[in-house]
């Protein structure tokens, strides 16, 4: 897998400070992507797992990490997420994970697949759906359009529907 970017520490990628990974590489080449080169599975640079697990644990104002791009959870790119996710939760395991995706929460539940599963399982807050640019809202608070939600993912397991974090 590819990593298009990496931020350190940002406010504006979820709630609290975060470190952001970019994935490289997404299918869904929505209209007015906010970051269309990362839609290349081979843009950027090689993802380093270790490198940053490392960079994260050594930064303690960190509350968690969002993992963005391109899509992580597309069949291309999850596998490699997951492992770097339950990596990171051995090194680190208070952090918050927050991912963005283009698919729905029932579309990636629809899949049910033992991999879509578990990274299900370790996603605390998915933010889901594709961008949809006449649904355009530049008010909301860490998401494009007004299609997107923000989920808290244990609860949409656990009570199987739709919890939206009131943000
Ligand atoms: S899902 Fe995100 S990265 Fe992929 S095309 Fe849509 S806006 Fe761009």
């Amino acid at each position: 897998m590819k990593m298009a970017g990496f931020y350190d520490e940002s406010i504006s990628n979820g709630l609290g400070w975060r470190a952001v990974l970019f994935v490289s590489g997404c299918p869904h080449n929505c209209p007015g992507c906010h970051n269309k080169v990362a839609q290349d599975y081979n843009y950027g640079e090689e993802f380093n797992k270790q490198a940053i697990i490392d960079r994260v644990s050594e930064n303690s104002i960190l509350k968690g990490i969002t993992i963005s791009g391109g899509e992580p959870l597309c069949k291309q790119n999850i596998a490699e997420v997951l492992d770097f996710v339950k990596d990171l939760k051995k090194a680190k395991p208070n952090f918050n994970v927050w991912c963005y995706t283009g698919y729905t929460m029932e579309q990636l539940k629809e899949r049910n697949d033992d991999i879509t599963n578990e990274m299900l399982d370790n996603i605390d807050v998915l933010v889901d759906g594709r961008f949809e640019q006449e649904k355009k809202n530049p008010t909301l608070k860490f998401r494009g359009s007004e299609n997107q939600r923000i989920l808290d993912v244990h609860r949409c397991m656990k009570e199987q529907k739709i919890v939206q974090l009131a943000i």
